[in-house]
């Protein structure tokens, strides 16, 4: 969900859009008491009618229908959605920056339903705790604040493959697709769980990613593929003896050759009745 910062952005991107003079639900420019995108709907067919006794349901549902008409051809739908859902912290509690009405072609209660879905989505997500390690949240902090790979791990006083690192820990465990995500949206769940004051967070085109494309080789590369794995001794009544460090791998030292190994007749020790009678 969108933080403070992030809802005055989404106003701002509709509201400085080019075509947003000629959205559905604005005045029209001959008669400013009904719609430019319907003649026949007031303008407050978006908000609903204030009528004594309340509006009839039939009424209601007419007035919807038609309200939504215009949103479907209005030109900046998109934006206007994207802004009237964004989420702002109101007195510590999250809600959508346009609660009522109609925006965006949605009614007000199927985006609210979309709100609570999203709600549970992300509380389904990784406890806060786990998340929450102080490199984590060094990190979290530096990119509301920055949006350059570089700059993050600077903030956070990390090298920038831990940064990433990081930021690819805290997709996942909010529940974010690594590959699609962006920091916008990284940024917006993190505020809604409580990891971030949504007031800290400088916006960006929305195009940045959660995490950034890998530059260097990634960490397992550094080991040969071909070095073999050594397990722990066992010793004798149980005990196990733990490495701390791999053992060093001679090469050759684990390797033998069946076609120069010297075969041998075997000879049992103790031979038994059914092998004497075998042989
Ligand atoms: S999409 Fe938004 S701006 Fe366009 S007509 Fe509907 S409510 Fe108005």
């Amino acid at each position: 969900m969108t933080g403070v910062t992030d809802s005055l952005a989404a106003y701002e991107a509709w509201t400085t859009h080019r075509h947003y003079r000629y959205r559905g639900c604005a005045p029209d420019v001959d008669n400013p008491r009904v719609a430019a995108g319907n003649p026949d709907l007031s303008l407050d067919a978006w908000s609903g009618e204030d009528r004594d006794g309340g509006e009839p349901q039939k009424d209601r549902i007419a007035r919807e229908r038609a309200a939504v008409e215009v949103c479907l051809g209005c030109p900046v739908m998109v934006l206007c959605g994207q802004y009237a859902n964004s989420v702002v912290m109101d007195e510590g509690r999250a809600r959508l920056a346009e609660p009522e009405g109609i925006w965006g072609g949605q009614l007000g209660l199927e985006r609210h339903r979309a709100f609570i879905a999203r709600r549970h989505e992300v509380a389904a997500a990784a406890p806060v705790r786990l998340i929450a390690t102080k490199q984590r949240l060094r990190v979290l902090h530096a990119l509301a604040r920055h949006s350059d790979a570089e700059a993050v791990a600077a903030a956070a006083g990390v090298d920038v493959r831990t940064a990433n690192w990081q930021r690819s820990r805290l997709t996942t465990q909010l529940n974010l697709d690594r590959q699609s995500a962006t920091r916008a949206e990284l940024l917006r769940v993190a505020v809604e769980r409580g990891l971030l004051d949504g007031s800290v967070v400088v916006a960006d085109d929305g195009l940045v990613p959660a995490v950034p494309p890998a530059t260097g080789p990634a960490p397992a590369a550094d080991v040969p593929v071909s070095e073999p794995l050594v397990a722990s001794p066992v010793i004798p009544g149980g005990r196990v003896f733990k490495h701390k460090q791999r053992p060093a791998y001679i090469p050759g030292q684990l390797e033998f050759f069946p076609a120069e190994a010297v075969v041998a007749p075997v000879v049992p020790l103790y031979p038994s009745r059914r092998m004497e009678a075998a042989a």
